[in-house]
């Protein structure tokens, strides 16, 4: 099989590709380019993710959980936006054609883009070391995209869901234990569920808004650089799930701070809009839970209320090239 029959067969099938078609995807895969039609008073909203193998996820990571979590990393960034995804790009480099792989491969990532209502519109295949890197495309209504530059002094800092799972999944990794509790958390780092309609829900409300890659203390630093303001955490009120204090409670807080890709949204907005969003929240049962954490204040730095007293912490997170 060449890298054409490879891509008719496992990317191109109506499953995949075209049975999701939206009606601003004017054509697919295919062609050169894909064409896309911009629909009047919305903005272009994109980025772009790789996985490297052994760097972003572990050496014979199965497929299925592989094609949820590349796919599900990459649509956070466009919750992180309040965006509504419409289409991604896929670049995937190969060590070798495997027909089993490619299969579960492109099948998992039909589920997952249907789940997430995202049309794969084209993309590239090479030969190399496993590496994935995926385009997203969404839209939000002109001008309204959730930026990390918006915060102001006395905002409310929250969270959705809750924070540390995935770190304590990649712990567990290697261990053959299967419990609720381990496989959720499993879950968790495999499957990471972006948070697209809670983003797009707290688009009205929010002064800014990022989604938790390198852990809470280094992503919310990314919102107090941007909008060159400080804040003040207390470490009691973070949500940490019942499985997380279940299997790892010593390390618990520390990766709800500072453990990463758990893919949920950190955001701010003033004392007013918190108090309509809390009750919109109830009169709309919106399923994903969000948690006041803290203050934005206008002392720069960041400081987190821990053993009973304030602390001066550093915005520490995961960084390529850093030693
Ligand atoms: P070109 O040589 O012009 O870049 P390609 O031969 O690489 O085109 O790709 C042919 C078509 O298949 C294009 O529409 C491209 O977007 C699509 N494509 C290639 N690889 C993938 C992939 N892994 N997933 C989805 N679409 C792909
Ligand atoms: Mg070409």
């Amino acid at each position: 099989m060449d890298e054409f029959s490879l891509i008719k067969r496992y990317f191109e099938r109506p499953s995949v590709a075209s049975v999701q078609a939206n009606a601003q995807l004017i054509h697919g895969i295919g062609d050169d380019c894909a064409v896309l039609e911009v629909p009047h008073n919305q903005d272009l909203v994109f980025s772009l993710d790789t996985l490297v193998e052994g760097v972003h996820f572990p050496v014979d990571v199965n497929p299925a959980d592989l094609a949820w979590r590349v796919l599900g990393a990459s649509v956070s960034d466009l919750a992180a936006m309040g965006a509504t995804p419409n289409n991604f790009t896929l670049a995937l480099t190969l060590p070798e054609l495997s027909a089993s792989w490619l299969q579960s491969f492109s099948e998992n990532l039909a589920t997952a883009a249907q789940q997430y209502q995202i049309t794969l519109a084209g993309g590239d295949t090479t030969k190399g070391p496993l590496t994935l890197s995926v385009q997203v495309q969404g839209f939000v209504d002109k001008g309204t995209a959730l930026l990390r530059s918006g915060a102001l002094v006395d905002d409310v800092i929250c969270v959705t869901g809750s924070l540390g799972d995935s770190r304590a999944g990649l712990s567990l990794l290697n261990e053959a234990i299967s419990t609720p509790a381990h496989d959720y958390l499993l879950d968790r780092f495999y499957r990471p569920v972006p948070r697209i309609s809670t983003g797009r829900f707290i688009r009205h409300f929010a002064s800014s808004c990022i989604d938790i890659s390198d852990g809470l203390l280094a992503d919310l630093g990314h919102i107090l650089n941007r909008s060159g303001k400080g804040a003040n955490i207390d470490s009691r009120l973070l949500p940490l799930s019942a499985a997380l204090r279940e299997v790892a409670a010593e390390n618990a807080l520390d990766w709800a701070l500072s453990g990463g890709e758990d893919f949920e949204l950190c955001f701010t907005l003033s004392a007013q809009n918190w108090q309509r969003l809390e009750q919109k929240l109830k009169d709309t049962g919106h399923p994903i839970a969000i948690t006041k954490i803290g203050v934005i204040s206008g002392t720069l730095g960041l400081q987190i209320y821990r053993d009973a007293q304030w602390h001066k912490v550093a915005a520490t997170g995961f960084k390529h090239f850093s030693r």
